[in-house]
């Protein structure tokens, strides 16, 4: 058996020794005769599993009891619904910012429920920059303020965070776990699982407790935040094996150190890959510097003619899923917490390896 680079956005690479525990548990869970597939939600073993889950989540994130976890489906698209239909109402309007292809979905969807403020937008600059609040136009109005802390696809993130009077929402999906971050300073955050936290499948929802309760009447039961806390993210079956898979996970970035030890690696693995591509006339990152991504870094080839050779010898050399996204085009490498700093150098040497052929 041989196992790849997987440069991939998501779902992305898991942690092997996750991969392995699971492998080895797969048909008898503790002792229990069965695997946690065929486990009833309800039953003593998987509340234990998700008890765990939630309770080593606190623990990396430091998390206080004023917000509630929420394993939830459906994907961070779910939530671009959810959203607006719990905490948009009475107010009827929400202001928006736009950094890129993520935000831009989440406009459009909450565009379906209520009136959208965009209160500032990177689009006149492609998406390759995050404007600073002093030139965002907030309105009083507003129940809430939404933005994208990280947009994977643009390579684009915040490293610092909105001040604003009204409640703050992110979606960190391709952020969170990646480094410390205070979610106290956030109404709600919430994330899909496939890249930092498990297998795509489960969707996580941080909620401060105060919001809880203002949905409006028509939420879907399964979308509205407060029922799904009231009855411990079961209201219906939960996706229960990616949640066991995403305890495995967390307890493995527990047992690494937690989100500092991590940052310091993705910071490493980050900074190489940004300085190579600076350094090398044939490559290029077109992201300010301020806001450039720890986990997606996009890139280009000098010659777009080269994409598909470049793709092909990479894969030959194992290395995988680094094909931009189809609406931009080009290169991305997604460095997830389970790519190692090695996988990163095999990266580097072969991107000089292949310049240095062309050039
Ligand atoms: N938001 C961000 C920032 C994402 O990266 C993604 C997925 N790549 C989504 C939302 C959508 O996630 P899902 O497909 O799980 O709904």
């Amino acid at each position: 058996m041989s196992r790849c680079y997987n440069f991939s956005p998501g779902p992305a690479a898991l942690p092997e020794a996750v991969l392995r525990q699971a492998s080895a548990e797969l048909l008898d869970w503790g002792g229990s005769g069965m695997s946690v597939m065929e486990m009833s939600h309800r039953s003593a073993e998987f509340n234990g599993i998700a008890v765990e889950a939630e309770a080593c989540l606190r623990r990396l994130l430091d998390l206080s009891a004023d917000y509630a976890v929420l394993f939830m489906h459906g994907g961070a698209t779910t939530q671009f619904s959810a959203v607006p239909l719990n905490l948009g109402f009475p107010a009827g309007q929400a202001d928006y910012v736009n950094t890129g292809h993520w935000s831009s979905k989440a406009i459009a969807e909450a565009g379906r429920y209520l009136e959208v403020n965009v209160v500032a937008t990177s689009v006149e600059e492609n998406f390759s920059t995050i404007p600073p609040q002093k030139t965002w136009s907030l309105n009083d109005n507003a129940a809430y303020l939404h933005h994208t802390p990280n947009e994977t696809i643009g390579g684009v993130e915040f490293f610092w965070v909105p001040e604003v009077e009204v409640p703050l929402v992110a979606d960190m999906s391709s952020t969170l776990l990646s480094r410390p971050v205070d979610i106290h300073r956030f109404g709600v955050v919430y994330a899909s699982a496939q890249k930092n936290i498990g297998p795509a499948g489960l969707t996580l929802v941080l909620v401060h407790r105060e919001l809880l309760g203002r949905a409006a009447a028509a939420t879907p039961s399964l979308l509205n935040w407060k029922i799904t806390a009231d009855h411990q993210s079961m209201f219906n079956t939960p996706p229960t094996y990616a949640l066991y898979l995403t305890g495995l996970v967390l307890a493995w970035l527990e047992a690494r150190g937690g989100l500092e030890a991590i940052e310091a690696v993705n910071r490493r693995k980050a900074e190489k890959l940004y300085r190579m591509i600076d350094d090398c006339d044939f490559y290029s990152n077109p992201v300010a510097e301020h806001c450039r991504s720890l986990m997606n870094i996009p890139f280009t080839l000098a010659d777009d003619a080269l994409d598909k050779i470049f793709l092909a010898q990479a894969r030959e050399a194992g290395l995988l899923n680094l094909k931009g996204h189809r609406s931009v085009g080009g290169m991305r490498a997604s460095l997830y917490n389970a790519i190692s700093e090695q996988a990163v150098d095999v990266l580097i040497d072969f991107m000089r390896d292949f310049a240095a052929s062309r050039g």
